[in-house]
Order: structure tokens, then C-alpha cells, then sequence
């Protein structure tokens, strides 16, 4: 049995890597981290991108065995950022105040814990370190090293699972309407959470969202490039 574990917050990214795994596994498991989000719209997201692709999507019916949603309560408590305190988005360092340091980290080593008795050997996520802006821990360099430390320090044998690391966001618009056709794509239009605002009011041929925080920003740029590319 091909197994795969997805770190699944109902984004974009996370949901165009849950089409590939329903199409390359027998059996997909979700792992939703709650840690304090502003918004929790994202995990409201995600529930429903869960409930509706086992009614709408007939050829993956029933292959998503199992979500959990695991939730982190004091990561706010160590650093102030715009993803889990009320401040305003900004650069600092290079490095973007969205930042939440050890986050993915934390997540991977969680999940491969969670793994670990279940014989789920692949572990996937929607990092990309191509369009980001530059999160250290999105890196190709830091997943692999992760790789390396959790196997080597739970005795396994994982398979880390990046598909969209070398991909800009209008490639991955592309990758979701290769796996399902204009079905699949809709769907991520209307069922996926982006903006940091957590806006599910305004609608725009791209999705929901403010329009204006930076991942709205880089959102609706890679699905302007897309349809540019392919019409
Ligand atoms: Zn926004």
C-alpha cells in the first residue's frame, strides 16, 4: 500500500499537492496545523476542501483516510508576527514579517511523529522556494536537510514529497489544472485561502482574498501569468 501523509492547510499550494497525492497514492492522510492563525479561515478551509472533494471528485472518493488537525498553542508567545499578532506586514532584514520562525520545522518533525506507527512512508507538503519570499525554511536545502535528521532520529526511512519546490505560482495553477482539468481548477479558485487578511468577501476571477497583502499579491500575478501562457 502506497501511503502518503500531506501537511494540508487548505492554500493554494497545499491543495494542488493534494490532488497529486490523490492521483499518485492508494492512500492519503492530512495533517491541519491550527497554531494560532489571525484568521482561522484557513482552517475552515480546509475542513470543506476535505468534505468536498469526497462528494465532487468521483475517481478520488474515500482516498482520504484520515485528517487530523493538531493544534500548537504558545508558538505566538516567542516572536510577534503579522500571521499570528495584529501588526502590519513588513520587511525586516530581508526577511518578511509573515515569517514565523521553526514553524516548518516543527511541523515536519510533528508529522513524521505522527507518521511514524501508521506505515505511512512519504511525507508531503506544498513548500516551493521559488516565488516565496525567501522563508528560510521553504528552502529545497532545509527540507532535504530535514529529511536527513528526522530519519536519522526516528530510524525511518521517509520520503519528503516537494512537488512544487521549483515552481512559480503560475506553474502551479498550471500543475492543478493538469491533474483535474477546469474542474480541479475551479475548485482551488473557489475553495482555497491565501490572504493574510483572512477576506472570504471579495471575489475575484483568482479567488477570494483583500487583494492587496503580498499573498494576494503573488496569487493573483501567477494567475495572471497563466492565463496569459495558455490562451
Ligand atoms: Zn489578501
Amino acid at each position: 500500500m502506497n501511503k502518503v501523509l500531506l501537511l494540508f492547510s487548505g492554500g493554494q499550494d497545499s491543495t494542488t499537492v493534494l490532488g497529486w497525492c490523490l492521483k499518485k497514492f492508494d492512500e492519503v492522510h492530512l495533517i491541519i496545523f491550527d497554531y494560532g492563525q489571525k484568521h482561522l479561515v484557513e482552517v475552515t478551509a480546509a475542513k470543506q476542501i476535505i468534505q468536498e472533494l469526497n462528494y465532487n471528485f468521483e475517481d478520488w472518493k474515500g482516498k482520504i483516510k484520515s485528517d487530523y488537525l493538531y493544534k500548537i498553542n504558545n508558538i505566538n508567545n516567542f516572536n510577534k508576527n503579522s500571521l499570528t499578532s495584529n501588526i502590519a506586514f513588513k520587511k525586516k532584514k530581508g526577511l518578511p514579517n509573515t515569517f514565523v520562525p521553526g514553524r516548518n520545522i516543527l511541523f515536519y518533525t510533528l508529522s513524521a511523529a505522527y507518521a511514524y506507527d501508521k506505515k505511512i512512508e512519504n511525507i508531503a507538503s506544498g513548500v516551493c522556494q521559488t516565488d516565496y519570499s525567501g522563508y528560510p525554511d521553504c528552502r529545497n536545502k532545509t527540507i532535504k536537510s530535514l529529511e536527513k535528521s528526522i530519519n536519522l532520529g526516528m530510524e525511518k526511512n521517509y520520503k519528503f514529497q516537494t512537488p512544487l519546490m521549483w515552481k512559480d505560482k503560475s506553474e502551479i495553477w498550471k500543475m492543478a489544472k493538469n491533474i483535474g482539468g477546469e474542474k480541479y481548477l475551479n475548485f482551488i479558485i473557489k475553495n482555497t485561502h491565501t490572504c493574510y487578511k483572512g477576506d472570504r468577501i471579495n471575489f475575484h476571477e483568482w479567488g477570494y482574498g483583500c487583494g492587496k497583502c503580498p499573498a494576494c499579491i503573488l496569487r493573483a500575478k501567477g494567475w495572471k501569468k497563466f492565463k496569459r501562457d495558455n490562451e
